[in-house]
Parts: C-alpha cells; sequence; structure tokens
C-alpha cells in the first residue's frame, strides 16, 4: 500500500506553517466546535498544536478536560504489561532490546514462566494484560506466542480470578498470520508507528524487517482485512516533531475510519525513555517538553473524543497524574519491561529491561492514589467479552451511549479489587468512591441494577457485568 493514501507529509507541513496564527476567535470557534464532540478536521488541529501562548493554552486545557469528564466521567482503566521474550532481530536505534545491544542478557520465558509472571499480575489484582515481546522469528515464534496466550488464559489464582483480557503489542504480521491470531481470544492489536516521518523512519531503523516504514504503516490494513476488529496505533514522541506526529496519528485513524468504518480503538502516547546501548534514547532528537506534552494530549482529547488514550509508567507519577485531567483513559501500573521481572523484582531489571521506567510503584500504590484524587480504577474487560468491538464498539461510542456501560463495570471490578486484593486504607477509601459515584449512573435501571450487583460481589460472586 503507497505511504500517501495515508499520510500526506506535504500536506500536513503546509497546515503546520498556514495554521499558526494565535488568533483568539479561531481558537474559541475551534475548541467550541470541539465541545460537541465529533472532532474537529486537521487545519483545527494544527492550529491548536500551534497555540504558544499561556492563555489559549489553558482554554486547550479546560475544553479537553470537559471532554474527558462528558465522555470517560472519572474511570481510568488499569493494565499490566507481560513482556515474554526480549530477542529482537531490528535495530530501532531508541530500543534496549535492538539487535545491536550485545550487553544485553536475552531470553524467551518458558510455558511455565509465563505462568508464574500471569500470577504475579493477577495478585496485584489486575484483570487486562498487554502481551509484548520483540521479533525474532526462531527465539520467539507466533506458533509460541500463540501457544503462551493459553497459558495466560488458563492461569487461576486462589481467589478464583483469571486474566479476562489479552492485548497485544507485537510486531507487525503477515495476512496468514493474521488470519491465525484472529482465532485465538484476544483484545486490541496495537503497533506504533514510532515516527510517521519517512526520512526520520529510516535512520531510526537501519535494518530488519522493521526497516520497511511501508510494510509497518500499512499494518492495520492488513489486520482489519485478516479478521483482526480491534486496533491500536501509536507514535513514539521524541523521534521527530511531535506536531507532525500528531497530525499523521489523526490523519491514520481517519483512513481507518474512512476504509473500514472502524478508527482505532486507541491511542498509546509513549514518550522515549533511557534505554541501555540504544543512541537516539541518550541523545533524543526532538525531545517533547512537558508543556508541549500536555498539549498533545489535550489536543487530540479535543480531536478523536471517543479514542482511549494509553500512558505508561514511562512516565513521572506528576505527569501521569496532570495528564488524567486532559484525557487520558488507560494505564498500565506496576510494570515490568524485562521478560520475568515481575518475579524477579528489580534485581535484574537493568540487565533484561527495553526502557527504564519513571513510574515505579507497585499496582497497589497507584490504585490507592489513583482513588484518592477521585478517579475510579477500572480493571473492565466488559466489551470485549460481550463481543461490543470494532463496529459494534463504534456504534455506541460515537453516540456517547458507551459510558452507560462503563462506570457501572468499573465499579463492579473495583469492589471485587477492594474485597479480593486491597490494604484496608484503600479499601476505605474505594467504598466510600463507589458510593459517590453509584450517584453519577444516569439511568436509574442501571443505577439499581448495580447496586444489586455490588451486593451480590460482596456475596462472593464475580464478574458481573453490563
Ligand atoms: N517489538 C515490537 C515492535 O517494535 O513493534 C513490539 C513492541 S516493543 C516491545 C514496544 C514499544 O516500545 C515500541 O513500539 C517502542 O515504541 C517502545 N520503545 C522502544 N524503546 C523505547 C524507549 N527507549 N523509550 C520508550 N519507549 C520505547
Ligand atoms: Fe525490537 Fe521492538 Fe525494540 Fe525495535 S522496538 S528493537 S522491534 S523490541
Amino acid at each position: 500500500m503507497p505511504n500517501h493514501n495515508i499520510i500526506d507529509e506535504v500536506q500536513i507541513n503546509n497546515l503546520l506553517q498556514t495554521c499558526n496564527k494565535t488568533d483568539n476567535q479561531i481558537i474559541d470557534d475551534i475548541l467550541q466546535r470541539a465541545l460537541e464532540l465529533n472532532g474537529i478536521d486537521l487545519g483545527d488541529v494544527a492550529y491548536l498544536l500551534n497555540i504558544e501562548d499561556y492563555p489559549n493554552l489553558e482554554k486547550l486545557f479546560d475544553t479537553a478536560n470537559k471532554i474527558k469528564e462528558e465522555i470517560y466521567g472519572k474511570r481510568l482503566v488499569l493494565f499490566a504489561p507481560l513482556y515474554i521474550s526480549n530477542y529482537c532481530s531490528n535495530n530501532c536505534m531508541y530500543c534496549g532490546f535492538r539487535v545491536e545491544n550485545k550487553e544485553l542478557s536475552r531470553r524467551t520465558l518458558t510455558i511455565d514462566e509465563i505462568k508464574d509472571e500471569t500470577r504475579y499480575i493477577l495478585s496485584q489484582g489486575h484483570k487486562r494484560t498487554l502481551m509484548l515481546m520483540g521479533e525474532h522469528h526462531k527465539n520467539c515464534s507466533l506458533g509460541y506466542f500463540i501457544e503462551a496466550i493459553e497459558a495466560v488464559y488458563s492461569v487461576k489464582d486462589s481467589k478464583g480470578s483469571s486474566i479476562r483480557r489479552i492485548n497485544l503489542e507485537i510486531a507487525p504480521l503477515t495476512d496468514e498470520e493474521f488470519k491465525k491470531i484472529s482465532l485465538v481470544p484476544i483484545g486490541t492489536y496495537t503497533v506504533f508507528q514510532e515516527t510517521y516521518h519517512r526520512e526520520t523512519y529510516k535512520t531510526m531503523h537501519p535494518s530488519g524487517n522493521k526497516s520497511d516504514y511501508d510494510w509497518r504503516i500499512s499494518t492495520m490494513d492488513r489486520a482489519l482485512e485478516n479478521g483482526l476488529n480491534d486496533v491500536g496505533i501509536g507514535a513514539l514522541f521524541g523521534l521527530y516533531d511531535y506536531r507532525f506526529e500528531v497530525l499523521s496519528l489523526i490523519s491514520h485513524a481517519q483512513h481507518l475510519d474512512r476504509k473500514f468504518n472502524i478508527g482505532p480503538h486507541t491511542i498509546s502516547i509513549p514518550r522515549i525513555r533511557p534505554a541501555t546501548n540504544a543512541p537516539a534514547s541518550q541523545n533524543i532528537p526532538y525531545q517533547v517538553s512537558d508543556r508541549d506534552f500536555r498539549k498533545l494530549v489535550a489536543v487530540l482529547r479535543c480531536t478523536v473524543p471517543y479514542t482511549g488514550m494509553i500512558l505508561s509508567t514511562r512516565e513521572s507519577i506528576e505527569m501521569r497524574t496532570s495528564l488524567f485531567n486532559l484525557g487520558i483513559s488507560q494505564i498500565s501500573a506496576g510494570s515490568r519491561t524485562n521478560p520475568g521481572g515481575y518475579k524477579q523484582a528489580f534485581a535484574k531489571m537493568e540487565d533484561e529491561s527495553q526502557f527504564a521506567m519513571n513510574d515505579c510503584r507497585s499496582s497497589g500504590e497507584v490504585i490507592q492514589d489513583v482513588i484518592s484524587q477521585g478517579y475510579v480504577p477500572s480493571f473492565c474487560t466488559g466489551c470485549y467479552r460481550i463481543g461490543r468491538v470494532g463496529e459494534d464498539f463504534m456504534d455506541l461510542a460515537k453516540p456517547g451511549l458507551i459510558k452507560l456501560h462503563c462506570l457501572p463495570n468499573a465499579l463492579l471490578t473495583l469492589k471485587e479489587y477492594l474485597i479480593d486484593y486491597a490494604d484496608d486504607e484503600t479499601v476505605k477509601l474505594g467504598d466510600t468512591l463507589i458510593s459517590t459515584e453509584i450517584e453519577n449512573i444516569p439511568q436509574e435501571h442501571t443505577r439499581n441494577k448495580t447496586i444489586q450487583y455490588l451486593q451480590r460481589i460482596s456475596q462472593g460472586e464475580r464478574d458481573l457485568y453490563f
């Protein structure tokens, strides 16, 4: 697939140059349109990305906050990553797993080790995991990966809980491979383009399968043509001008929406972190400042109001906290980025990790903090399990109907967490939050049913959802 169908570099550069006036009236009109929750067009996005002055930035943040509140309310979905192999034949200049990092201890987890890691993730209260690995056809094949998925689902902890949803972030697959993996019960399949800027892409990916820009950017087309129906995209911020990357992410989302009537379920916005023997992570070509990072999150929230936005532990506690208000809807917690890392604790992380984390708190600490700030940690996996994915999900999400399910499901899964995994302090804070948030369920019928479900959970039932 020729790249120009998806990313039009000339158009994006033109927009960035022409839509660069800080005209209060123009910005006010765009933000007013954004509040209608139908998204805004690429020119509008360029204007917002070019905001430099404090008063307009504040207006942008305020608008993003209103949109976040309107669509997502106070819920925040939680997940934990599960790295199963750090072998990789690619040479991404920013990544600790790159083939030229000869100092990295490489390993692919055995099925038993994967089950051990799953037990640890479950013991932290998680129900949703994101499975990742490098790209190495000999040491981590697709067949092995499918076995690994089955192994994760097979584990039950002492509370009778198991992982209810596995999302994937693995190298782009072929048509045949997508057909195979579409037969396995997975959630969202995510691949980051890293940078949408072709020239930069070339220098950052000098060898290996990943050096082919067109192969990577056409991944989601192949996925949706071959049986998958739930995909996520992302860019690695710091490789090129963040404004170019945001306009490209939106162009990519619009392309998928036009062609398949399924936009991306999620957009991820990782910023580069230090990694061993990865030159572009030590000397970041286009470092994104904290202020610009907040701006880009707010712009994305205004532009694709119904698309989930994921933030990882690459960001600091302070940054994560400040972005909940501006549009983040999913976060990872208590993460390890080395295979086997949950069992080993922190001892060997330095040697085998993909990159250094910033928020190193345990899941329990993150969850208690999230609750203290008035957000509802959600372990919900309802949509995927009822089959509310792909077009069906979009049909509900676009008119704003999805929130009718999300808040009740968030409260039900939080209640399970409080009973099964939380310490006394978190239980106190969590139960108070549940009582307050029940009142925010708009429909009386659903509110009453949620109260009944909460009672049934207190009496020992699990996995009740709408
Ligand atoms: N290996 C597969 C691939 O590259 O598509 C799977 C994903 S890889 C394990 C996860 C993601 O980590 C990459 O897509 C990249 O964006 C990100 N990453 C790599 N090095 C990083 C670094 N130094 N800091 C932050 N994120 C990094
Ligand atoms: Fe391998 Fe992915 Fe790291 Fe690139 S980003 S070196 S493909 S693990």
